[in-house]
């Protein structure tokens, strides 16, 4: 079975900077680095280095094919991801000021300039019972979701950032929705997470939920069962992308034929891992890593 993931790859520029910049000036950096990013990207890199099959369903621009080189080195199958000329490869312009603050600036690009009829001929080659991914930084969220249902793809949904009309109008259209303690919040208007629960069980009764709970773990229920996971006690240094690399591990697991619990303490392995390492894509175990630490954990 393949993980098909419908997600945005961008370009992150940090910059160092003392402070930072104002209106009218300058500003020198003391340091530059760009990483690949985004939230599809590291969720794609997650399921492949969990060793599941993934197809990167994107878009970049004209002349950043090196984009493609850099997936594929992490294992990720990049035949759905199409070069356009209408707009630039999403980025982000990340200042970091000298506390460690930054401010963000990002420009979407291709990344909401899919076309329907790609996305279409991405999905041509998938079979009944492979997985959509998708979270909400691409354009085509509703369409592709219907598509992958009448294809027989189960379909899983991080809605990140959280759009609250959309995820309600999806809802039943999924069979697994993923979401942070935040987005949890956005979606139901309550920080009860059993309450939270209750309400989303009442519209989609089918539906599987999973909430990443930050340093608490992780918790899942869908009409069966309801797992719970401690979060693997790490020193944290850096938790960026730890829910991608969670939900990454989590469904490549599932779609390997692992049992719920099993993929839970999977995922959590991984992403305490990444939250222990600095950076996104870089700090994303591999699952040989992952087992390692589980295995470090239990004895
Ligand atoms: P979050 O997106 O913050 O909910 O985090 C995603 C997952 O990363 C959680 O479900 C945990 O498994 C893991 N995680 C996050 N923060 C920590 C932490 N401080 N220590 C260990 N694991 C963590």
């Amino acid at each position: 079975m393949k993980i098909y993931n419908l997600g945005s790859i961008n370009w992150d520029h940090c910059y160092r900077l003392t402070h930072f910049v104002r209106p009218g000036e300058t500003l020198t950096s003391s340091a530059y680095q760009r990483n690949l990013g985004g939230k599809g990207a590291n969720q794609s890199a997650a399921a492949a280095r969990a060793g599941a099959t993934v197809r990167h369903i994107g878009a970049i621009g004209l002349g950043d094919s090196s984009i493609l080189s850099l997936m594929k080195e992490i294992g990720i199958d990049t035949g759905g991801i199409n070069e356009l000329a209408v707009d630039a490869t999403g980025h982000a312009i990340i200042q970091i000021n000298q506390d460690g603050e930054n401010a963000i600036i990002l420009h979407p690009g291709t990344n909401r300039a899919l076309s329907a009829d790609w996305i279409d001929r991405q999905l041509a080659t998938a079979v009944s019972g492979d997985w959509l991914l998708m979270q909400n930084e691409t354009n085509l969220i509703r369409e592709t979701a219907a598509l992958a249902r009448k294809r027989g793809l189960k379909v899983a949904f991080n809605p990140a950032p959280m759009d609250k009309d959309l995820t309600l109008a999806l809802l039943e259209k999924l069979d697994l929705l993923i979401v942070n303690e935040v987005e949890l919040q956005d979606l139901t208007g309550t920080d009860e997470l059993e309450t939270a629960l209750v309400q989303i069980r009442q519209q989609a009764p089918e539906l599987a939920v999973l909430v990443t709970l930050g340093a608490k773990g992780a918790c899942y229920q869908d009409p069966q069962q309801r797992e719970q996971v401690s979060a693997c006690p790490v020193q944290a240094v850096d938790t960026t992308a730890a829910g991608d690399t969670f939900i990454g591990f989590f469904l490549a697991s599932r779609v390997q034929g692992a049992a719920i619990s099993d993929s839970l303490k999977l995922a959590g392995a991984a992403a305490a891992l990444c939250v222990s390492r600095p950076g996104a894509i870089p700090a994303i175990p591999t699952r040989q890593e992952a087992e390692q630490f589980l295995l470090g954990q239990a004895g």
